[in-house]
């Protein structure tokens, strides 16, 4: 899950890390108080959950309350468009007021967790400020790492020795050294999946400030985080994907093909998606059902999948392990009864409970295009896919 920049800062400052003085508005009229209560230059930040605002014109400098509102009133109610969102963007319903920050340089301080260490790494680079991606790609030696194990967390000495590889001033090791200390403590605390301040700003006062900051949750955990949970914003989101979430489909992932996937297990979602590339076709999305024996799951599935006008063709893709596949069966059988499923549907069953499974299809009299190889189903869904788009 993602939240917007002035809902990170306010866990960052809760956190200990420095942020400059602002608030957010959802109207020109309160950005124009806002900022008039700032005095002096304030800077008008689009809140969307993507980056890349400040080439997107996304961010204006003003130098006054009015200036203030009439940034906020073009920004609020349109849509954004950045290098990291979709071609149609995303809405901005609030706008972020605040001081403009003399900066001096841009450094950039991230934490993530590393997958393949099975650590969390905290990094910090002097090059902050443009895209880390960019950097990583064509200088990785500008970035400083320090994996921390998530048994011992971050020994001050670890925090210490990074800030001084950023080449300080003396006087900045200190409060530094504390924003690595405390970034990292939010990321625990908060079960982030990423923690990113770019830029973490050096003021011309040599302050050190997170001028900009994104959060990223892991969903796992949104059991245990109710406060982070309450900060959703589903209007950032796909709206099928927000659909999927409220029918009890938590992994649902709308991409850009046109055949519709109801799969059980993350692995074998991925094997279809690249079987489906591999046989020249294209998945509309990853939606796994997981392994709950209700197929009412099955139903929801269908429901989404034929809300997607990109939907040409579904496939059914089962191996029964924990699931069993005559329930997936009957869910096939209750949704083709529920609703008008307007397109071809491929359907290949394996594993526990199988020949139940085909005995209920077969009754059912559902015009299905059978399959009995993942190779065989991923081609015809394909060649159903052609047929009817
Ligand atoms: P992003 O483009 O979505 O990542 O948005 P950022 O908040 O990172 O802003 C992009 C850039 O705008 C930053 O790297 C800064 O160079 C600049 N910027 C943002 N806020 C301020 C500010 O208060 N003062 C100054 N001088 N520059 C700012
Ligand atoms: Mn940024």
């Amino acid at each position: 899950m993602k939240v917007h920049e002035y809902q990170a800062k306010q866990l960052l400052a809760e956190f200990g890390v420095p942020v400059p003085r602002g608030g957010v508005a959802r109207t020109a009229a309160e950005a124009r108080e806002i900022a008039a209560g700032l005095a002096g230059k304030v800077v008008i930040k689009a809140q969307v959950h993507a980056g890349g605002r400040g080439k997107a014109g996304g961010i204006k400098t003003v130098s006054s309350p009015d200036e203030a509102q009439q940034a906020a009133k073009r920004m609020i109610g349109s849509r954004l468009v950045t290098h990291q969102t979709s071609p149609e963007g995303v809405p901005v319903s609030a706008v972020l007021v605040e001081e403009a920050i003399d900066i001096e340089r841009e450094l950039y301080l991230g934490v993530v967790i590393d997958n393949t260490a099975g650590m969390v790494v905290i990094m910090a680079s002097e090059a902050g400020g443009m895209d880390i991606e960019e950097i990583a790609r064509t200088s990785p030696d500008k970035i400083l790492k320090a994996h921390i194990d998530p048994a011992l967390g971050v020994h001050p000495f670890r925090a210490r020795r990074l800030a001084f590889d950023l080449n300080l001033a003396p006087a900045q090791i200190r409060p530094a050294t504390e924003i690595i200390s405390n970034l990292y403590k939010l990321f625990e605390a908060k079960d982030c999946s990423l923690a990113e301040v770019n830029p973490l700003a050096i003021t011309c006062d040599g302050r050190i400030l997170a001028v900009d900051a994104k959060l990223n949750f892991d969903d796992n955990a949104s059991y245990r985080q109710r406060a982070v949970a309450e900060l959703r914003d589903t209007e950032q989101e796909d709206p099928l994907e927000v659909d999927a979430k409220s029918r009890g489909i938590e992994n649902y992932v709308k991409l850009d093909g046109n055949i519709g996937c109801i799969v059980n297990g993350a692995g074998l979602a991925m094997a279809v998606l690249d079987l489906l590339k591999q046989v020249g076709g294209g998945a509309a999305n990853f939606l796994d059902i997981g392994t709950l024996n209700e197929p009412d799951r099955v139903v929801q599935a269908f429901r989404i999948l034929t809300s997607d006008p990109d939907v040409k063709a579904v496939l059914v893709n089962i191996f029964g392990g924990m699931a069993r596949v005559d329930i997936i069966a009957q869910g096939i059988v209750a949704a083709a009864n529920q609703m008008m499923i307007g397109v071809p549907v491929v359907v290949r069953l394996a594993g526990t409970n199988v020949d139940q499974g085909e005995r209920i299809l077969n009754e059912s009299g559902l015009q299905l295009i059978r399959a009995y190889s993942m190779q065989e189903a991923a081609q015809k869904a394909v060649e159903a896919a052609k047929k009817s788009s």
